[in-house]
């Protein structure tokens, strides 16, 4: 009787592993390499599903089923050190407040998605990077006399759940009113009619939006950014294989011409010069 339970649980545990070993689930275990997280998904089924923004010109703007800017290009440089081509990624649409969900969850295996990287984020994530500094600002209207976010006591401002620039209006600036969507394009119509009188987020989205030709010498963009938001690449907490592995991804791409080559393809068409990407301030991918 006894030997026979143990047999049976014996067979159980034999059949649960086969079952793994067959492998190629989302998580990447298992599968030829054995390696797990990023670097086994691209090992084993080459591919990636990526979460980028899709209404942010010049950093991750969808037109179609085609997603460009600057996220898009870094994501593309780290899916390639993977040995994932740009072809084998499947892009997914994240917005502020689902980034951490869809990692945790397993919807995307990477999130490039204008990504501060942030110690209450960091409980639930990890981060790779920083590959860009951004700062918060805000935007106005073309005639407007707010200057700074002094400016925003008893003003209606727009932003985005979840997001740092929402958090901080919260926090620091609570005369402020504060009107929250699921992205900030859904903003910019509301500033053109007066129903806010400010949007706020980092600086190189709003400068993206302050660009485009529809709103065209309407809007301005204040330039005096009051924070640093430090943009990372989101993915699974355990992952630190991946983690590290995207970082020397980066330090190969600040050093080949890829990381310059994503900026003046996308943001550095404004004229402005690529930023350098500092590789000694790369995250410790969670060691202490
Ligand atoms: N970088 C900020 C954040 O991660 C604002 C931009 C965004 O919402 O994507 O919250």
């Amino acid at each position: 009787m006894r030997m026979k339970r143990v047999a049976a649980v014996a067979m159980a545990a034999a059949l649960s592993f086969g079952m793994a070993a067959c492998g190629g689930d989302s998580d990447g275990e298992a599968g030829g390499s054995g390696a797990k997280g990023i670097i086994g998904k691209a090992q084993n089924q080459k591919k990636l599903v990526i979460g980028v923004k899709a209404d942010q010109p010049g950093l991750g703007l969808q037109t179609g089923s085609t997603y460009e800017g600057f996220d898009v290009e870094i994501a593309k440089i780290i899916a390639k050190g993977l040995g994932v081509e740009a072809g084998s990624i499947e892009w997914k649409t994240t917005v502020s407040n689902n980034r951490e969900p869809f990692i945790q969850q397993g919807t995307v295996d990477l999130v490039v998605a204008t990504y501060t990287i942030n110690d209450e984020r960091k409980q639930k994530i990890s981060f790779a990077g920083p590959y860009f500094i951004a700062g918060q600002d805000l935007l106005v209207k073309a005639d407007s006399t707010i200057a700074g976010p002094e400016g925003l006591d008893g003003k209606t401002v727009c932003s985005v759940t979840g997001s740092t620039p929402a958090k901080r209006i919260q926090t620091e600036h609570p005369k402020a009113k504060l009107q929250q969507f699921d992205s900030y394009s859904k903003c910019l119509p509301l500033l053109q009619n007066g129903q806010v009188d400010a949007v706020t987020t980092d600086d190189i989205i709003l400068a993206g939006y302050a660009a485009q030709e529809q709103y065209a010498g309407k809007f301005k963009v204040v330039g005096k950014p009051f924070s640093s938001e430090p943009y990372g690449i989101g993915l699974k907490k355990d992952d630190k294989d991946g983690c590290e592995k995207v970082n020397e991804i980066l330090k190969a791409a600040a050093s080949d011409g890829s990381y310059k080559a994503a900026w003046d393809s996308t943001l550095g068409k404004s004229g402005k010069a690529a930023p350098e990407l500092d590789t000694t301030k790369l995250t410790n991918c969670g060691s202490v």
